[in-house]
């Protein structure tokens, strides 16, 4: 919820100048410091990943229903980094960072760990 809110107050600058080859910067347009986040899409069924995509600034699969078994429900899972098979699933989600997240960095980084064990058994 907090990150849709986040997404709405944002979403005049499309920070065009932030390109997905970047990791983050401070958009030339407004600005702000920009973070380039890449997430897929897996169903929470089977695990395959399907195509992802924004709406309204959500990051949910592009079909209804899962190629590979039908399901419905899907995960979103935030990539550490970009790579070429994943490019074709993934959406680009550019963030913008207030200061205070900026200087919290390091206790953002702890969440991110703290996360991993909960996905591992995506990768059996
Ligand atoms: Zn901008
Ligand atoms: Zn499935």
């Amino acid at each position: 919820m907090f990150f849709m809110e986040f997404f709405r107050q944002h979403n005049k600058c499309q920070h065009n100048h932030i390109t997905p080859d970047m990791e983050c910067g401070y958009c030339p347009d407004c600005g702000e410091f920009v973070q380039n986040e890449w997430y897929i899409v897996r169903c929470s069924c089977c695990g395959v990943k399907r195509k992802a995509m924004l709406r309204n600034g959500e990051v949910v699969a592009q079909e209804g229903f899962c190629h590979n078994c039908g399901g419905k429900e899907v995960i979103v899972e935030k990539l550490p980094a970009i790579n070429f098979i994943d490019i074709q699933f993934a959406v680009l989600v550019k963030r913008v960072l207030k200061s205070e997240v900026v200087t919290n960095f390091t206790q953002c980084w702890e969440e991110k760990t703290l996360n991993i064990p909960k996905l591992l058994p995506l990768f059996r």
